[in-house]
Formats: structure tokens, sequence, C-alpha cells
């Protein structure tokens, strides 16, 4: 039993909880640190109205100063597009807020249970399919936490559960410890896998603290990483993702198929080279799911087997992701197949 007040404001800020707090929020900033052109903010400030900018600085630097294509960039910059209506893209794609019982905990795979572990994520990805997602309500609070460990505690055919959010390394390192120490008394949960964008995003995050809550775990750890573009994987994340193996964690990563960022055979290739690099396999490559906001990023599923066939053409099998969709109802994710060309007979 804690008697420490439940918003520790005394406690000192750890470093990543300090960049964390300096990320930039304002479209003005963001532009002015990249020497962009004003019109690129086209719409900027109402999209932010909707779904705020949030992007830290480390990543930021990764971006190529001047060019308002830049793949980093375009996963962060509001946009007027995103408020345009698109038939068929809603607030909750998934329909998973009827489906959390009890709130935080969702239950959609044989053996698995994934628990929103936060609200909080250190990137506001325009993407992101919980973009409308009301984390408030859907989010496990300390106050909630209790009912989900007990559900958790009390369903044997839990062999895996999932972290994710959000993000569930937005957790301090004493909440998250505690969290894996409740899991980890759980005689029949196998595996603990962890979704998490921010040993990306904020490689800072990867420090002893962290190192020392995933400790409490005592089952094996599998950390699914977020990254769409080679460009984001710098050294600092690559000295992240080795403390993370380091710990004994086994290290995936899983993308998302965006128009303008990514939707190119040799882009996907390098990403997959640079990941093998950290030590790092693809898992799966989503295909966007349509969340309100983030049309203008579909890519259709024939292009999508095509370009994915390109790639397979490129790597070996195990760095070719599987390109993913989720359908509402299905017992898994639709796993879509690769569209193969034969190879021109040369002589
Ligand atoms: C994607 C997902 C999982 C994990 O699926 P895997 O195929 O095991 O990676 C589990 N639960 C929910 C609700 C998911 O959306
Ligand atoms: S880090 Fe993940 S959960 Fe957070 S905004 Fe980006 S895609 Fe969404």
């Amino acid at each position: 039993m804690s008697t420490a007040s439940p918003t520790p404001v005394l406690a000192a800020a750890s470093a990543w909880q300090r960049e964390l707090a300096r990320a930039i929020t304002s479209p003005g900033e963001l532009a002015a640190a990249l020497g962009l052109p004003a019109a690129s903010l086209a719409g900027a400030a109402d999209a932010s109205a909707r779904f705020a900018l949030r992007v830290p600085r480390g990543f930021v630097a990764r971006m190529r100063p001047g060019d308002p294509r830049d793949p980093l960039l375009l996963q962060v910059l509001p946009l007027a597009q995103e408020l345009a209506p698109v038939a068929g893209y809603g607030a909750d794609p998934l329909q998973e807020l009827g489906q959390m019982q009890p709130p935080g905990l969702l239950q959609k795979y044989h053996g698995r249970a994934l628990l929103v572990a936060s609200g909080a994520c250190a990137i506001n990805c325009r993407y992101c399919f919980r973009r409308e997602f009301p984390y408030a309500e859907a989010s496990v609070t300390p106050r909630t936490l209790a009912p989900v460990l007990q559900a958790l505690a009390a369903d044997a055919g839990i062999e895996e559960v999932i972290l994710s959010g959000g993000d569930p390394l937005a957790l301090s390192d004493q909440r998250l410890a505690a969290l894996l120490g409740a899991i980890g008394r759980m005689p029949q949960v196998k595996r603990i896998r962890i979704h998490t964008r921010l040993p990306v995003v904020l490689p800072e995050r990867v420090d002893a603290g962290l190192l020392g809550a995933l400790g409490q775990a005592s089952q094996p750890l599998v950390v699914v990483l977020h990254a769409n573009h080679a460009n984001e994987l710098d050294d600092s994340v690559a000295r992240a993702a080795a403390a993370l193996a380091g710990a004994g964690a086994t290290l995936l990563n899983q993308s998302v198929l965006l128009r303008g960022i990514n939707d190119e055979a040799g882009t996907l290739a390098a990403l997959s080279q640079r990941l093998f690099e950290l030590g790092v396999l693809p898992y799966y490559l989503h295909l966007l799911d349509p969340v309100r906001g983030a049309a203008h990023f579909r890519v259709g599923e024939r292009r999508a087997r095509r370009i994915l066939g390109a790639v397979a053409a490129l790597l070996p099998g195990y760095l070719v992701p599987r390109l993913a969709r989720e359908r509402p109802g299905a017992p898994a994710k639709d796993i879509l197949p690769p569209t193969l060309h034969n190879r021109r007979q040369v002589t």
C-alpha cells in the first residue's frame, strides 16, 4: 500500500521527462526549427486544434531542414486535409470502445489481452487510429487498475498480456514496475509484450530506471517498436534498442503503410535493413485504419500488396513484414499475401 500522493509533483523529473516536456507543440515553432515556408502551415492551426501537434525535439532533429515532404515531418505535421470529411472514416474505426471489459482491457484474440496502460504518447502521429480515442475513459489509471488486474488474474486463458496505449512507456518507472510486478505474479501469463514508440521518438526513455522496471517482469518480454521510415532510426535509437535487447527483450517492429511516407518498396526495404542493424525484426506493416482525419495517408489494398511483393523480391523472408489489416470481429488480424511479379528473364 502506497501512501504517496497520486501526483508525484515533488519527484525530480528524469532526463526523458524533461525532454518530453520540451516537445514542440506549436506548428509555427516546428516550421521555424526546420526553416519551412509559411505555405506548409496552411490549415495547421485548425488541424492541431482538433488533434494537437506534439513532437520531441530529438525526432525533429532527424528531419531534413527545409523539406516540406520529409517523411518524418509528414507523420506529425497537422494539415488542412485532415479537416475534410471522408465517407467511411470515423472516430472509432475498430469499434473498440464498446468492447472494453473492464475499461482499459481489450480482449479480441485468443490467449492475448491488451491493456490500454496509458493514454499518453510522446508524439502525436497524424494517422493514429486512436487520435479520437477518449483516453480519459478508456485507459487504465491508478484508480481503475485494480479491476483490470483482477480480471486478468482470474482468467486462466490469458497467456500473453500486451501493454499498449497510448504508450505504456510514458508511465513512470514506479507505475510500470508495479504493473509488471503484478502481471509477473500471474502464473498463466507466459509472455509480456509492450507496444511502444518511445524508444524511437524519445530514446532517452530507455534509461537505467526503465531497465530496472522491466526487470520486475518474471516472464519473457517482447518489445514491439513502431518506426515507419529508416530515417527515424539514428544512433540514439540504436543504443536504446541495444539496451532493451541487453535486458533480454525480443525486439520487433510494426509500421503503418503511409502514402507519401513509406509507400515505395525501396523505402520499406531500407527500413527493414536498418531495423536488422538494430537487432529488430519487422513484424507487421499495417494498412491504415480508417480514422477520421487520416484519409490522405491511405494506400489501397491492391497497391499495398504489389508494394509488398516488390519488397519480398528484394529481401530475405525474415525481413519482409506481414501486411496486416484489422477487421472488427475477426479472430486474428487479416494477413494479406504480397502480389509477386515474375522476374523477367535476363539472358
Ligand atoms: C493487434 C492486437 C493484438 C495482438 O495481435 P498479434 O497478432 O498477436 O500481434 C492483441 N489484441 C488486440 C486488441 C490487438 O489489436
Ligand atoms: S505513438 Fe502510437 S499510439 Fe501514440 S499517437 Fe503515435 S501511433 Fe498513436
